[in-house]
């Protein structure tokens, strides 16, 4: 008889998540759970199955490469990292890309970098930023309740309110290697900054000799409607760091960096990023969201309008709702009527569903999330 996982999780697995739901089985963008009941996914994974659950051309991807080749090293030119560099490359108009396996390894690179080619040691970040949970990506990361009990950290980062450009003029001084920021924050709840917000940092980065990082680990890879949110803006960063999005739930991330920032030598390294699977599914996943990425703003304004009595903020498929203490209580509603949605910090209901989502399965989601909201 097979044994009760939630049971074998309570016994042995760390329990630092509280969860309930066990989902066995995705497509598209809808999943089932262990007991039959069907779901349309509105969390997708947190904004990672961009082209949605096992998606015909990244499995094929993956298996064709798995048969071929799962992992060789770095020591060798290892089979369709090149041409994932390549695509990244075209994507965020910079010019060289190092990977990670995640996230908060993308930006644990991009302080590396950003230290070792300005010779600088302190970094600036944003109140509610949220870029991992590494002793390096923590220490940039501002909410205290995840931070503190960790500290002390390294690097050592000063945060200034987001969206406070003359805050930021005052933080950074000679000694800033970055100043790391979201164009959207995630985690917050889906915050998104004043306009000039961006250009505003990156003119004090020119004028200081700090490097922009851009953590796009969350609002990248379609989800804001363009492939990256920076680009909104005209602006353009030092450094862009990626995840989540990138190969449809294969774990894989990267930093990708403007000509003359780049690793040398021995500088950096990783035993298995940027591997001949991942990079498959990174391959297969672009490919796809190039064609689904002409229709994420129009599916965004979809969710807007059917929301729009709860005063919806957003951009594309990355919409956030402010309900409150009420959060947890709509989210189970929702999964108790077939919709997974999900709270981010202070009571923001987040939506980042897959970029693949229907109108039908919008509609079906809206008119759910509306009932919970009430
Ligand atoms: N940066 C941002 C903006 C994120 O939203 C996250 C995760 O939610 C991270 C970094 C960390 O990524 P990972 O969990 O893959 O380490």
């Amino acid at each position: 008889m097979e044994k009760d996982s939630r049971e074998l999780d309570a016994r042995y697995y760390m329990p630092a998540f509280s969860r309930t739901i066990k989902i066995v089985r995705g497509a598209g963008s809808r999943v089932w759970d262990d007991r039959g009941q069907e779901y349309i996914d509105c969390v997708g994974g947190i904004a990672v199955c961009s082209t949605g659950h096992c998606h015909p051309k990244v499995v094929r991807a993956i298996c064709d490469q798995a048969k071929q080749l799962i992992h060789c090293s770095n020591l060798y030119y290892v089979p369709n990292q090149a041409e994932l560099a390549e695509r990244l490359v075209e994507i965020t108009g910079l010019a060289k890309v190092f990977f990670s396996n995640s996230g908060a390894e993308a930006n644990e690179g991009a302080i590396k970098l950003a230290r070792i080619r300005t010779g600088r040691k302190k970094f600036v970040a944003f109140t509610h930023g949220f870029h991992g949970r590494t002793c390096g990506s923590l220490a940039i990361t501002h909410k205290p309740a995840i931070r503190e009990p960790f500290e002390p950290l390294s690097p050592p980062c000063t945060f200034v309110d987001y969206g406070d450009l003359d805050a930021l003029a005052e933080a950074v001084d000679g000694d800033t290697a970055g100043v790391f920021v979201e164009s959207i924050q995630g985690e917050a709840g889906v915050l998104i900054p004043p306009d000039d917000f961006l250009q505003g940092i990156r003119e004090i980065c020119d004028d200081s000799g700090a490097l922009m990082i851009v953590d796009e680990v969350q609002t990248g890879m379609g989800r804001t409607g363009r492939w990256f949110a920076f680009q909104h803006t005209g602006v353009t960063p030092d450094i862009v760091t990626i995840a989540k999005g990138l190969a449809s739930g294969f774990p894989i991330g990267a930093l990708v960096a403007r000509e003359g920032l780049e690793f040398r030598k021995g500088e950096h390294g990783s035993t298995f990023a940027g591997g001949p699977v991942a990079c498959a599914a990174g391959l297969a996943t672009i490919g796809v969201i190039e064609e689904v990425l002409p229709d994420v703003s129009r599916k965004g304004e979809l969710f807007m309008k059917g929301l729009a009595l709860h005063t919806p903020r957003g951009r594309g498929l990355m919409i956030g709702i402010s309900v409150g203490d009420r959060c947890s209580e709509v989210q189970q509603t929702c999964a108790e009527n077939g919709v997974l949605v999900n709270c981010a910090a202070d009571g923001n209901l987040r939506l980042i569903p897959p970029l693949v989502i229907t109108d039908e399965e919008i509609e079906t989601a809206v008119g759910v999330i509306n009932a919970a909201l009430g």
